[in-house]
């Protein structure tokens, strides 16, 4: 695989207020990767992806995307940028139907996005299947699958940020959400993928990076990570 480096985040130190969360954080997402972001409750991987967004600036350090600076950017240049997050909420809209939430992505650029629906249908099945069903009340998979197909209208993304897809979800939703994201990779989308369920991310990802209170303390392939059962216990309470 490629070692291309698509996005580099280099010694950035993150702040809500006073309060200092990021410590001097690097890490790397090679093009064509994708790379878990694990951690413990509170570490700071929202944040790291907040930072990355430009939602939360950072006080220090740099940010760059195929050699272009983010770090400076308001979060709808850095999507302009190919860069799409999806939230721990996900954020769909429940009362409305599935071609209702995608429409209003699609009109939320610049252009007119309808004419891309055939390819998103076509690359999401089940949502094709359930165009006029409201979205509050297909399954937290659906609903996350949904929520991937609005982030995937707009820009065009090449990089793509998932804030913990398989929190609430049933261990067989777990599995097909995992699916959608090796298949989103296997249409060229890089992915940093934060999550809990460290497991889950790391027989996903090519390479793993774990974050404690703010600080990388780890750093290697995913399998690596994975097959070492004290770091995994250590580190993420993983027995
Ligand atoms: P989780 O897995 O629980 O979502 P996380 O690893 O994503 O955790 P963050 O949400 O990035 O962690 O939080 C890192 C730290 O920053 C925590 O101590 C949290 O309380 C703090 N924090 C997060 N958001 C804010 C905010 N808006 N204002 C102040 N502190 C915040």
């Amino acid at each position: 695989r490629a070692t291309d480096p698509l996005l580099t985040v280099d010694s950035i130190d993150t702040h809500y207020g006073e309060s200092h969360v990021l410590f001097d954080l690097s890490l790397t997402v090679g093009r064509g990767d994708i790379v878990a972001l694990v951690g413990r409750n509170g570490a700071g991987k929202t944040t790291t992806l907040r930072s990355i967004m430009g939602l939360t600036p950072v006080t220090n350090g740099t940010i760059r995307k195929d050699g272009d600076e983010l770090h400076r950017l308001e979060p709808h240049e850095i999507r302009k940028r190919g860069i799409s997050w999806i939230p721990e909420e996900r954020r769909v809209f429940g009362s409305l139907t599935v071609e209702e939430n995608l429409r209003l992505a699609a009109h939320s650029g610049e252009d007119d996005q309808t004419e891309r629906f055939d390819e998103i249908y076509a690359q999401f099945p089940r949502l094709d299947e359930r165009r006029d069903q409201k979205a509050g009340t297909m399954s937290g998979g659906e609903q996350q699958m949904l929520a991937i197909a609005r982030a995937l209208l707009g820009p065009e993304t090449d990089l793509l940020l998932l804030d913990e897809p398989s929190e609430g979800l049933a261990p067989q939703i777990v599995d097909d959400v995992a699916d959608i994201i090796r298949e989103l990779n296997e249409r060229d989308v890089t992915v940093l993928l934060v999550e809990q369920n460290a497991e889950m991310a790391l027989e996903l990802a090519d390479r793993a990076y774990v974050l404690e209170t703010g600080e990388i303390v780890h750093e290697s392939t995913a399998d690596q990570l994975l097959a070492d059962r004290e770091m995994m216990e250590g580190y993420l309470g993983v027995k």
